[in-house]
């Protein structure tokens, strides 16, 4: 199939959905650099975007497509003027490339710092190229849906998951809950890490008290967990900023 018609079948697969310039010459960019061969199917439309599974060669891989006139915007803006990338021009294509460029940057900090999150490939503007996670059949459940056979290690691993970020990385995810993690193999693997702020930003405790109570609040049906404890866990670092 041609560049030119592969896009078009893309169109094809998001009902209703229009595509910005900007976003069809960032997905050509990613054709053109032999990083995306063709699209699948959407697996998400959320608030901010589009992800899609598609592949490169034989392999999968997942492409979250930010929305330029996305609904979130005000909230974006906000996030990113509190430490905004140098440089950053400030009419709305730029703020979301940066956005997108962010959820990049922090892709690649937590994978180096051992956190289980989807391997970040490519970025092209508002695009994101990054390991799929799934089978053939199906993308990865979010936390939320799965069928959970040990709790108990699951919950393990996102608290490990957590102290990484904290102390490894120096982030806070800021928006986690079961919706933002997936569960893969039994095995829990962290998404959406757009609005992860670093541990020195000012509500970074209250961020972090925040994704501790959402996680506890879901594990509770399964297991006893006790927040505080958790806080301790992850604040316990030890030289290991990576
Ligand atoms: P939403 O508003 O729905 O939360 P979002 O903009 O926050 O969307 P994400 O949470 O990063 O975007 O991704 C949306 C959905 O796409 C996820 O809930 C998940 O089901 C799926 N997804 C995201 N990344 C991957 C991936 N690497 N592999 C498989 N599925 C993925
Ligand atoms: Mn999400």
């Amino acid at each position: 199939m041609s560049r030119d018609s592969e896009l078009e079948n893309l169109l094809g697969k998001t009902e209703g959905e229009v595509f910005e310039r900007a976003t069809l010459k960032s997905i050509w960019k990613l054709m053109n650099n032999g990083i995306i061969d063709s699209f699948d199917f959407p697996i998400s439309t959320g608030k901010e975007g589009t992800v899609f599974r598609a592949r490169c060669k034989d392999e999968f891989i997942a492409v979250k497509i930010y929305r330029i006139n996305t609904a979130t915007f005000r909230s974006i803006s906000k996030h990113l003027m509190y430490n905004p990338p140098k440089n950053m021009r400030k009419d709305r294509r730029s703020i979301i490339f940066a956005w997108a460029f962010r959820e990049f940057t922090n892709l690649h900090k937590l994978h180096r710092a051992g956190v289980r999150v989807p391997r970040p490939l490519a970025r092209e503007g508002n695009v994101i190229a990054m390991e799929y996670i799934g089978t053939e059949e199906q993308p990865a459940p979010l936390l939320k849906d799965a069928e959970i056979k040990n709790a108990e290690k699951l919950f393990n691993m996102i608290r490990e998951y957590l102290r990484r970020m904290y102390c490894k990385a120096r982030l806070i995810h800021s928006d986690l809950s079961s919706y933002n993690i997936l569960v893969h193999k039994q095995e829990p693997v962290i998404i959406d890490v757009g609005q992860t702020v670093g541990t020195d930003h000012p509500m970074a405790m209250t961020f972090l008290e925040r994704d501790i109570a959402n996680i506890s609040q879901f594990f509770r049906r399964f297991i006893s967990v006790d927040e505080e404890e958790i806080k301790r866990y992850i604040i316990r670092c030890k030289n290991e900023v990576c």
